[in-house]
């Protein structure tokens, strides 16, 4: 708030901040989007890494169809430098700041207004963006950025109807430090540009929270007919061999559920230090570089990001409250997808191994907050990250896959095509999708559409009796081998022929408790201290923490220092934090750490060392 008075001290009379103002909220946003339509914008950014700075205009085509007096737009951790409505640069005001919504930006229009132009620049601590130095890319040598828009960050870099039910088309022209190459969420180039200039252009209409760019030292390699990976030169390499099956997962998608809508379909994997799994920017995913894994074994999550081609960014949720309708279908599609590529057995093992972290947070928030259980959110006042749990993608998962076991996969599979055909380039809500699934499914099964409890499964907490049950062939030859060897405690009673990395985690987690000599027998049989996978690194360094084995921890400090998913970063420094020593060996692994990890992990480790109490 104080920077943004100061920054904007050249037009304080016109554009402090109102505090008297009273502005309505609807759907996350301060946008009246209802009234003025955009159909259009044309962004013009520079890129400027020394003072972590975007700079330029979004310039947007409108159409005022309900005759308001003003147009408002959402934004966050910016300075708007002015304002101009058709060519005629105007007076705005801005709303009092939300710390989770920001402001809003109030620009007068008429009923005849085509065209409203923000100029702005942003702030280094605009929460979309991620700002690398080049020690935490892979190659070290240049900086990176990335964008992380959803749920509604897409306002702390561009100023804009920030909520899911606005589609519009863009254009936009990037101009970055001339040795690196800027992408979107649209046609990329697939080679450098001599001087920096990179213009996109994003013709099919996309909601706000899947804007994106990304700048770095990146190259290209085709994977087949409209598919392809972009990665820093010294990791492509890896990266190309690991997404070999890209290509028929696009195709299978599409023998699934109809056409791709999008052109091409590439993957970003970005630098060690992206902090999440990836996120399903349309034309371009962009995906952490942990599903390297060096065996093909961790590909579900480039399934999932494209599964979301159709769930998400062609039917989209119309409020964060609706999420589960992105992620339970896509939870579902991605399944699918997998099915056909890896067949049944692998498909039902990942199902598995998804119920059960759904019952991990069945339990906890159960306890907590049992309300957020439910697939429908009411996410009104609280900021829509709330959203991200298991519910939404694995509960969402389990109810549609009831009604494939209800009326049969054929029936199914009819009617997913044709929702998917019926609503594209068009948002979902809930109450519209419980309508539209029994006017053109259940109505057609009335027996069945007796058995299922619609009201119960999304509006009720908990999971409903009739979830389906998951019986994976896979994971019960895990489970009878922990049993034997609980017994016995010999490794040779565990045949891990045919292991991939799933059955791997499940038999880590599955292990009873375990001495030093059973931890040094389990590494010296397989070999665990090392590995490559992250995955399995993350769940036997974990064991390590927790049991003091110390004869791994050289390779697990290694780990800590090559990884910044967080996801892969919290329970291992969890469990060292538990005793004196291992706060101790925390502390020194952390400190040399830190410059490689994002802001959203290195904050999380250094909260938890704080407020650590060691045995
Ligand atoms: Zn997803």
């Amino acid at each position: 708030m104080k920077k943004l008075l100061i920054a904007t001290g050249i037009c304080l009379a016109a554009c402090a901040p109102k505090k008297n103002l009273k502005m309505t909220v609807e759907n996350h946003s301060y946008s009246n989007y209802k009234a003025v339509k955009v159909n259009h914008l044309k962004l013009n950014l520079s890129v400027n890494f020394d003072k972590k700075e975007l700079m330029g205009s979004a310039v947007f085509d409108i159409a005022n169809t309900g005759a308001a007096t003003t147009m408002i737009l959402d934004h966050k951790s910016m300075v708007i430098d002015h304002v101009a409505v058709d060519n005629k640069e105007v007076k705005f005001e801005i709303g009092p700041q939300d710390s989770i919504l920001g402001a809003a930006l109030i620009i007068p229009i008429t009923p005849e207004t085509k065209e409203v132009a923000v100029a702005y620049h942003t702030l280094p601590e605009a929460e979309a963006l991620q700002w690398l130095s080049p020690e935490q890319t892979h190659d070290k040598k240049q900086p990176f950025l990335f964008s992380q828009s959803q749920a509604i960050l897409a306002r702390t870099w561009i100023p804009l109807q920030d909520c899911p039910a606005v589609r519009f088309t863009y254009e936009a022209t990037i101009e970055v430090p001339p040795h690196l190459m800027a992408m979107m969420s649209a046609e990329n180039p697939t080679a450098k540009s001599k001087d920096g200039k990179y213009t996109f252009k994003q013709p099919k209409p996309i909601p706000s929270y899947l804007m994106a760019l990304a700048v770095g030292d990146v190259e290209f390699t085709s994977l087949g007919r409209n598919s392809g990976v972009y990665a820093e030169p010294g990791m492509l390499k890896k990266c190309v061999w690991e997404l070999a099956d890209m290509q028929g997962m696009i195709d299978s998608a599409e023998a699934l559920y109809g056409p791709y809508a999008w052109g091409r379909y590439d993957v970003l994997v970005l630098p060690p230090s992206f902090p999440f799994g990836g996120m399903e920017n349309p034309v371009l995913t962009f995906a952490t570089p942990t599903i390297i894994a060096g065996d093909r074994s961790l590909v579900s999550l480039v399934a999932h990001e494209l599964a979301h081609s159709w769930s998400g960014n062609l039917v989209t949720n119309e409020t964060w409250s609706d999420f589960w309708l992105n992620e339970g279908f896509t939870v579902y599609f991605e399944q699918r997808i997998m099915e056909k590529i890896y067949g049944h057995d692998y498909a039902e093992m990942l199902a598995e191994i998804g119920r059960g972290e759904l019952q991990h947070t069945l339990d906890d928030l159960m306890q907590e907050a049992p309300d957020d259980t439910k697939l429908f959110l009411n996410l009104d006042g609280r900021n829509p990250d709330d959203g991200v749990t298991d519910i939404a993608y694995e509960k969402g998962r389990f109810f549609l896959r009831r009604i494939e076991e209800l009326v049969g996969r054929q029936a199914w599979d009819e009617f997913v095509n044709g929702y998917f055909k019926a609503n594209a380039f068009k948002t979902m809500n809930t109450a519209r999708f419980i309508a539209y699934l029994n006017q053109h499914l259940l109505d057609k099964y009335p027996a069945q559409q007796q058995q299922l409890d619609i009201n119960t499964w999304i509006y009720g907490t908990g999971l409903p009796k009739d979830a389906p049950v998951v019986n994976s062939k896979e994971l019960k030859r895990v489970n009878e081998a922990v049993a034997r060897y609980t017994k016995s405690k010999n490794p040779a009673d565990i045949d891990t022929q045919g292991y991939t990395t799933h059955h791997w985690l499940f038999l880590l987690r599955g292990m009873p408790a375990l001495s030093m000599a059973d931890m040094a027998a389990l590494d010296k049989a397989f070999g665990f201290t090392g590995i490559g996978n992250a995955e399995i690194a993350c769940d036997w360094y974990t064991l390590a923490a927790k049991y003091g084995y110390a004869d791994a921890f050289d390779e697990m400090g290694i780990f800590l220092k090559s990884v910044g998913r967080r996801k892969f970063l919290m329970p291992i420094y969890k469990n060292l934090v538990k005793t004196t020593t291992g706060k101790a060996l925390a502390e020194q692994i952390f400190s040399e750490a830190r410059k490689g990890y994002h802001a959203v992990a290195s904050g999380s480790i250094e909260d938890l060392i704080r407020e650590a109490q060691p045995k």
